[in-house]
């Protein structure tokens, strides 16, 4: 159909061929880049599984090398936050993400928007006020504002960025735990943390309507953000199946191959409308 047309085949974001090895990117090439203005955000669409209402995007960011083309960022935000690049990385793309939300908001799609954002970020009260002030000088309202933080890295280290956390969800950002399931995070330390959405890892989600593990993993993710008041996304939807196990079990918002791979920014409106065509029908 036109909407599989206009996406093109969906290859995994960070593949690489069988035995090869992906090249490391140093700290002064990244930082070369970040001056460059190297960096890209594309976007991926995340929609409400009930009413395929297209909700919000979550950013990802590329880097448009001058001579490997599009690196993916397994390839360097590791570099990033082990030389103190990231918090320049997440500025610049915040930043972009709030100029991006403000075209929307001016063309009528409000749509919600993620970023990502490492635990090394919220070592310091500056990224709150960061963050405060970019959506502000855009008129983005916290409420439309999603950051998103790995279960993993939050359950090792916690006070200081617990503490941050907790003061952005006083100003009404919403604040999601991403990749769940892979981080061991129990009861106790979720209740202590004032989390608005939790992200089932694709891992749990492709095939988990006919993989028993999978499916237990998957169960008790969505019981434990029901009873903990938080919105469900799924990720990593990758067909009709994986969707219709969302149906079925009442998961709130899906993300994944088969809603929409990640996009620039100017192909979003004209996603919305196939979106919006394939839901009607
Ligand atoms: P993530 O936050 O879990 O993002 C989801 C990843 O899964 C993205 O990979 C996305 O392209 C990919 N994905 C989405 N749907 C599917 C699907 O159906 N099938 C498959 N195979 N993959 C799917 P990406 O863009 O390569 O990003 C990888 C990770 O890099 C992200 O995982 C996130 O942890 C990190 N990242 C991306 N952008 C940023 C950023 O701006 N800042 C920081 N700190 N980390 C970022
Ligand atoms: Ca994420
Ligand atoms: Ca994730
Ligand atoms: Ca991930």
């Amino acid at each position: 159909d036109a909407l599989a047309a206009m996406l093109g085949k969906w290859a995994p974001p960070s593949a690489s061929a069988p035995g090869t090895a992906k090249k490391v990117y140093s700290a002064d090439e990244l930082r070369a880049a970040l001056k460059e203005s190297e960096l890209i955000n594309y976007y991926q669409p995340k929609v409400a599984v009930a009413s395929g209402e297209v909700v919000g995007v979550e950013t990802l960011v590329r880097w448009r090398h001058p001579r490997d083309g599009i690196v993916f960022p397994d390839q360097f935000i590791g570099v990033a936050e082990a030389s103190g690049l990231i918090d320049d990385l997440t500025q610049t793309v915040f930043t972009a993400a709030m100029t991006q939300a403000k075209a929307w908001q001016e063309a009528r799609l409000p749509l919600r928007i993620a970023v990502n954002v490492s635990m090394d970020n919220l070592a310091s009260i500056d990224f709150l006020n960061f963050v405060a002030e970019a959506a502000a000088k855009e008129g983005i309202a916290p409420q439309n504002v999603v950051l998103e933080v790995t279960e993993s890295r939050l359950m090792q280290d916690t006070r200081a960025p617990l503490e941050i956390l907790t003061r952005l969800r006083l100003k009404r950002f919403r604040l999601s735990i991403d990749d769940f399931g892979t981080g061991h995070s129990s009861l106790a330390q979720l209740r202590d943390i004032p989390f608005d959405e939790l992200k089932i890892d694709q891992g749990f989600v492709h095939r988990a309507s006919t993989d028993e593990t999978l499916r237990a993993i998957y169960d008790a993710s969505l019981s434990l953000a029901r009873q903990l008041n938080m919105e469900v996304v799924a990720e990593g939807v990758q067909d009709q199946e994986d969707w219709e196990l969302l149906r079925r079990t009442g998961c709130d918002l899906a993300q994944g191959a088969f809603v929409s791979r990640p996009l620039l920014p100017e192909d979003v409106p004209g996603w919305i409308e196939l979106w919006r065509e394939r839901v009607r029908t």
